[in-house]
């Protein structure tokens, strides 16, 4: 049975209640985590630590250098390299599973089985459209902005504020500047402004933390944008569409690494009118789409229906398994059928 708790106080006390003790806890967050998805998770497990509970950080996968410097980054075990299998073990073995910023148990990858089986309550916290019914607990708010932001309220109405250090509150506000895309997106939000503010009372420096994730990046990076942007950026004036399709070839022709498309695709909508821009990413295994718009077109239903995921109503993603050729193909047949949409402004 679903509890949601965002807006009933009863259900939120059944919930602490379970925390009242020490508990063994794992959180995980959706694969390829990004800024949002390890700062939300970092910053809840140092929490959950001053609470005087045991917690691990399991990502299904590995996640870019830029977040390294997150507090804590160091002990979270990533489940597609923990050898001595570890992490199912305190799977299977935990009170609690908490799943961070991501609302589909399949963006867990390889972990989808091993939660499922653990008799852990589990507990969702999260902003993404159409939530699964697999949690005890859900924390879940689609209009929130960040993962992050979700987090927080959950400190504050636990009357917990005063637990919130300096690293914690660098971990949630990297997921708050990286998912509203640093304060400009639709959901930028006042509630939003007064966390910021709020983290920046406890003395956070938005200027160093904003470096870190988006002045690290490496010379190959660099020459690989600007190659993407000169050769490959196409742009589909009479649909208000901009998109990209990356091979595995120029991909490790510029020695790319995991995140480094990272944020490439919003460069599309910053050409004037465009309505939707799409990065098309050849992987080992399939094609990741990567999908952003503006207004009222959403590309999470967009995704849903044609390229097997999801996300917000302005940024969503999803994968292909046929060629780049073909899912390139497939996307612009797509259009005429939502020309008229894409075109009304
Ligand atoms: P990105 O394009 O940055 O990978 O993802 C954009 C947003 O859509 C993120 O919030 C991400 O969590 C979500 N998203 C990406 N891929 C999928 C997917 O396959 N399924 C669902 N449900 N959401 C996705
Ligand atoms: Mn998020």
């Amino acid at each position: 049975m679903q509890d949601f708790f965002t807006e009933s106080n009863q259900k939120l006390a059944l919930f602490n209640e379970f925390l009242s003790s020490p508990k063994q806890i794992v959180i995980t967050t959706h694969q390829n985590p990004d800024a949002d998805a390890l700062g939300s998770s970092l910053g809840l497990s140092a929490y959950l630590n001053k609470k005087g509970h045991f917690t691990t950080v399991i990502t299904p996968t590995d996640y870019p250098d830029f977040l390294r410097w997150m507090s804590g980054e160091t002990e979270v075990i990533n489940f597609e390299s923990d050898q001595n299998s570890l992490a199912k073990e305190l799977i299977a073995n935990a009170d609690m599973i908490f799943c961070l910023d991501f609302s589909a148990l399949n963006r867990i990858k390889g972990m989808e089985g091993f939660v499922k089986q653990s008799a852990a309550k589990k507990v969702l916290i999260d902003h993404h459209q159409q939530p699964e019914n697999f949690a005890d607990f859900v924390f879940w708010n689609e209009r929130a902005a960040a993962t992050c932001e979700l987090i927080y309220e959950l400190i504050e109405k636990l009357d917990d504020k005063h637990l919130i250090d300096i690293p914690t509150a660098e971990c949630l506000y990297a997921g708050l500047v990286t998912d509203t895309g640093s304060f400009r997106f639709d959901s930028t939000s006042e509630e939003v402004h007064r966390i910021a503010g709020e983290l920046i009372s406890i003395g956070i420096h938005p200027n160093s933390i904003h470096r870190k994730i988006f002045d690290s990046n490496t010379f190959d990076r660099m020459k690989f944008l600007g190659f993407v942007l000169g050769e490959k950026l196409t742009y589909l004036p009479e649909y208000n569409v901009v998109y990209m399709a990356i091979s595995k070839e120029e991909l490790s022709r510029f020695s790319s690494k995991n995140g480094d498309t990272e944020g490439v695709v919003n460069y599309g909508l910053s050409i004037k009118g465009t309505v939707m821009a799409a990065i098309f990413t050849e992987k080992e295994d399939m094609i990741r789409v990567s999908l952003r718009s503006v207004d009222d077109f959403s590309v999470s239903e967009f995704s849903r229906t044609h390229f097997n995921g999801g996300g917000h109503k302005n940024a969503a993603g999803g994968r292909s398994h046929e060629s780049l050729e073909k899912t390139v193909e497939k996307f612009l047949s797509l259009l005429p059928k939502y020309k008229e949409e894409l075109t009304k402004n």
